[in-house]
């Protein structure tokens, strides 16, 4: 098997520069918590591919049913000739997303795909326009998603024009903003109210914890209040939970947490042990105010991702992965939260289940956004940690936040492997050296 070393100069000469990767070690084989580089170094996984392989990498019932489905045929195309395990997504969809009332899906490739087709399916269904977003949000890298997406450096940059009515508005970020629930979400409708106007609105688009912007849990009431306004303009109101969906925060979907029951809501990420699909669940009049023909594309919904869905969210079911969640957060918080008593670089503990995130500041100092961020510890305590053996990711805005993204099936000395990593990295980030 060639190194990491070997691979990596093959892969300067043939892989673009503009998709980079965290780790230089080339992956042989993972599972459970741990992945396992061509060089023999084991690693603790606190990434999970990107909030991915909820289950873990290559979870026995996944890679049978994968194998069963890809034996008997690999596509077909649902838009040509339909199957089965397609529909038993759909109906598993309709099931586990919040709302009793009558639902439809529609499947795609990934997490992008379909925000891009919840923003098209509400456009329709209102006759309107104007989107709104909200600061710090990610929806995807395709151009639609890229106008919805916050974050200019990497994501945009250079790659415009974008896609026209798309409007930003603040997000409630009680680490920064101080403000309760009720009063961001007042702030936020004020300012679509008078900068975009009710009537135009098509629809409201949130993560309700963000992922890539920081993991930014906002403070109570303020998605269910977003909500509800937003239904009451006739717009639709769209919950982004391809990050926090699945079990990863505990419930299957987040917005359960908060009591908030969504017209739209998109998937991807945790739904398939890893093979990639994505879909758009809602009210049925919703959906199917959209004509036939209007949605699909050649792999949306394949039947090997479908199938390797299913099994998946049997073993969600099965083990009770959204109490998995809570438990990885019961036994990391405490640590988490002694970890930012030692360290007053750590600005704050927050997010829920196994979706975990420390923000970390230059102590005493602040500026326009609240508290001065330190992205340089951010960036410095991630790369201890990797050089010590845990996939560790950073996110946010300013790049200072450090999250936590374990597998929810990861064991508890795997756990306890990767906290302890973690608690040396900082210690190590604070001796100077
Ligand atoms: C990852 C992510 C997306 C984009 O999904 P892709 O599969 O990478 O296109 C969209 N929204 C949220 C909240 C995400 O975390």
């Amino acid at each position: 098997m060639p190194t990491s070393a070997e691979l990596h100069q093959r892969r300067s000469a043939a892989v673009a520069r503009g998709v980079s990767s965290m780790i230089p070690s080339y992956v042989s084989s993972a599972g459970g918590g741990t992945m396992t580089d061509v060089d023999g170094r084991e690693w603790i996984d606190f990434a999970a591919g990107i909030a991915v392989t909820s289950v873990g990498n290559s979870a026995p019932a996944v890679v049978s049913a994968v194998q069963e489905q890809v034996a008997k045929f690999t596509h077909t195309c649902f838009m040509i000739a339909p199957y089965e395990q397609y529909v038993a997504v759909c109906e598993e969809l309709a099931v586990l997303t919040p709302g009793s009332f009558e639902k439809r899906s529609a499947l795609f490739n990934s997490g992008a795909e379909a925000v891009e087709n919840a923003v098209k399916i509400a456009r329709h269904a209102t006759g309107r326009q104007a989107v709104v977003v909200f600061d710090h949000a990610y929806h995807g890298r395709t151009n639609l998603t890229m106008a919805l997406t916050s974050k200019v450096m990497p994501y945009k940059q250079g790659f415009g024009p974008f896609a026209g009515e798309i409007y930003r508005v603040p997000m409630s970020y009680p680490f920064r903003d101080g403000l309760s629930g009720t009063e961001a979400a007042a702030l936020a409708i004020g300012l679509v109210e008078k900068q975009v106007g009710a009537a135009n609105l098509a629809a409201v688009l949130i993560e309700p914890i963000q992922g890539e912007g920081g993991f930014v849990v906002p403070a109570p009431g303020f998605l269910a209040e977003l909500a509800a306004w937003t239904r009451s303009t006739g717009a639709v109101f769209i919950a982004d939970e391809i990050q926090t969906g699945f079990c990863r925060t505990g419930s299957w979907f987040a917005c359960t947490d908060e009591g908030v029951e969504p017209d739209l809501i998109t998937t991807a990420k945790g739904i398939a042990g890893g093979l990639p699909l994505a879909g758009v669940t809602g009210r049925a009049e919703i959906m199917d105010a959209v004509h036939p023909g209007g949605l699909g594309g050649t792999y949306g919904g394949n039947p090997v991702a479908c199938a390797a869905a299913l099994a998946t969210i049997g073993m969600m079911r099965e083990l009770d992965l959204a109490a998995a969640a809570r438990r990885i957060e019961s036994v990391a918080r405490p640590r988490l939260e002694a970890l930012a008593a030692k360290h007053p670089m750590i600005g704050e503990v927050r997010g829920r289940g196994a979706m975990l995130a420390l923000e970390l500041v230059k102590p005493g100092e602040s500026g326009p956004f609240g508290p001065a961020s330190d992205p340089v510890a951010a960036a410095a305590v991630a790369k201890a940690a990797h050089e010590a053996g845990l996939l560790l990711l950073t996110c946010g805005t300013w790049g200072n936040v450090i999250r936590l993204l374990p597998p929810l099936i990861i064991s508890d000395d795997e756990l306890d492997r990767g906290l302890t990593l973690l608690e040396q990295a900082f210690n190590q980030e604070e001796t100077p050296s």
